[in-house]
């Protein structure tokens, strides 16, 4: 059975709560253990693909078609995991699963309430696979004392009485704020927020300070004997430049031993850190770097492409450089022209997204790529809408545009080359679904398989004809305008395994642009740099040469 490490937060939000947990987890992996990671949200929607990007950032997809925050993202870029979709849950899961009982006569006509039906609830989904792994790690989002959030954390400490002594541990994060008038760092948040725990039952094992400045070994001591944690399980946590320092930091600070310590792990196994240095070492050495644009709409809040970002930066790491990203907005230059706004950049980037806005200015950085022959990977919209531009700039079919559009306008504008999927295949499963479905939920999500054409420049990228890559959208490119298409030099590389579906375009006579159906960012990790990452990054290295 795993030993299960809570993972919670206090003082203030945006503490590093979902990195220290990856970082334990790698921890815990390069000391031999196997390990899983969750995530517990307290907000009341029921996943977060419905949520604005602009509010939450990113949606995380899993192979298994969960639409997730974007912590678990962090989980597999350190641990290399992959998450399933019984790795994250909302209050608003729970409650509905926990509603749909109570309408189906479940509870025998009992009252229902938090404790224990909502509880019993959680509890159940933090059993899921608990004997298939040496450690499962917990985090619950928020802050203690969160009014959402009191169903959690009553959860997880009736969880921990149920279990046999030293089988949980609780880990805390908190902020040791600095005052700079009298030059102290103050403990007295990182009290309160244990009481604040303790009153309701928990007491932490662990306590992660994170602080701007070094802290002194006195005022370790004072908060292990405040807070009642042992001194060596009180780590400090400081700010970084990478967030892959993170494992080596932690591990410097102490954070590995002290949790095996408080599960009495002993003697615990060495840690092999050699992957982290190599990472540490890409990160901090890099031999020259390279100037990117992403081109997108939601470029206000940086993590809303998090996991594009982070797969730049693996992709620079492969190739030894510091990919510099520049975020630009589309809609900058949607009715004007693009050059003034895209020249300098080594490689252009567009990205997935929703809705109308910005396309325009999509199209138009996509045909600067082209014409220019500038490196360009276009991601999900990124590709549809270099599909669009092809179709309207180089076949000459003025009105192509997405029924995307059309459908967000209520009226016929465009000749669609992109459009509205209702059947498709998932490995031996036809999938079928109607215009009229909720917004949530109705999308091709998680993982499909595609072949690629032999001899493409995406085979060659991939080393195999054969991928597997996970999808969230959806609208398709119509592979009724294939041969037009192809005749005037884009290709369509890679297709479903029934070939039906576009998954990859490219142009032959172009260095390097692609255009994929589905979202390669999500599978890139820092050890292991997804291929189309580190070749859209080589590209940009040899076009920095040209300029
Ligand atoms: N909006 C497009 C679709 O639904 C693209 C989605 C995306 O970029 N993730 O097909």
């Amino acid at each position: 059975m795993a030993r299960y490490i809570f993972i919670t937060g206090g003082v203030v939000s945006s503490l590093g709560k979902g990195l220290a947990s990856a970082a334990l987890g790698a921890l815990l992996q390069a000391r031999g253990f196997s390990v899983r990671l969750r995530k517990l949200d307290p907000y009341l929607n029921v996943d977060p693909g419905t949520m604005s990007p602009f509010e939450h950032g990113e949606v995380f997809v899993t192979d298994d078609g969960a639409e997730t925050d974007l912590d678990l993202g962090h989980y597999e870029r350190f641990t290399g995991v992959h998450a399933r979709n019984t790795d994250s849950v909302s209050s608003g899961r729970i409650y509905s699963t926990v509603l749909e009982k109570e309408r189906r006569g479940d509870y025998l006509g009992k009252t229902i309430q938090v404790v224990p039906h909502v509880t019993n609830e959680i509890k159940d989904f933090l059993h899921i696979g608990d004997d298939e792994v040496d450690f499962m790690l917990c985090e619950i989002g928020g802050t203690v004392g969160d009014i959402e959030g009191l169903p959690f954390f009553e959860a997880i400490r009736q969880f921990s009485h149920d279990k046999p002594r030293g089988q949980c541990i609780f880990m805390h994060l908190t902020l040791l704020p600095y005052l700079a008038a009298s030059g102290e760092l103050k403990t007295k948040p990182t009290q309160h927020s244990v009481k604040e725990l303790q009153s309701i039952g928990i007491a932490p094992d662990v306590l992660v300070c994170r602080s701007e400045h070094p802290i002194p070994d006195r005022e370790l001591e004072k908060i292990a004997l405040f807070c009642n944690v042992r001194k060596n399980c009180v780590v400090p946590a400081y700010d970084l430049k990478s967030i892959y320092e993170a494992p080596l930091a932690y591990h410097e600070q102490g954070l590995d031993q002290a949790v095996l310590d408080a599960f009495d792990i002993s003697p615990a196994p060495m840690p092999k850190l050699d992957v982290w240095h190599d990472v540490y070492d890409r990160i901090h050495n890099p031999e020259g770097n390279v100037k990117i644009a992403i081109v997108g709409k939601y470029t206000q809040l940086e993590d809303a492409y998090k996991s594009i970002a982070e797969a730049l930066t693996h992709g620079g790491m492969a190739n030894r450089v510091k990919v510099k990203i520049e975020w630009v907005d589309a809609e900058v230059f949607d009715k004007g022209d693009a050059a003034p706004y895209l020249q300098g950049f080594h490689a252009i980037l567009v990205p997935g997204g929703f809705g109308e806005r910005g396309t325009e200015g999509k199209i138009k950085a996509a045909q600067y790529a082209r014409e220019n022959k500038v490196p360009y990977l276009g991601i999900c919209l990124g590709m549809q809408m270099a599909v669009v531009e092809a179709a309207r700039n180089v076949a000459g079919m003025k009105d192509a545009g997405s029924e995307e559009f059309d459908h967000e306008a209520g009226k016929k504008r465009f000749e669609p080359v992109v459009y509205h999927l209702k059947e498709w295949v998932q490995g031996n499963h036809a999938v079928t679904r109607s215009t009229g479905d909720d917004k949530g939920g109705t999308m091709r999500l998680g993982a499909y398989d595609a072949t690629l054409v032999d001899g493409s420049k995406v085979a060659e990228v991939y080393g195999t004809t054969h991928i597997e890559e996970r999808h969230r959208h959806r609208y398709e490119v119509d592979t009724k305008y294939r041969e037009k298409l192809e005749e005037c030099g884009l290709t369509f590389s890679g297709m479903s395994p029934d070939g039906k579906l576009p998954e990859i375009v490219e142009w032959k006579d172009h260095p390097w642009f692609i255009g994929v159906q589905f979202h390669p960012e999500l599978k890139s990790k820092p050890f292991a740099p997804h291929p189309l990452f580190e070749g859209f990054v080589k590209a940009a290295v040899e076009n920095s040469r040209l300029v």
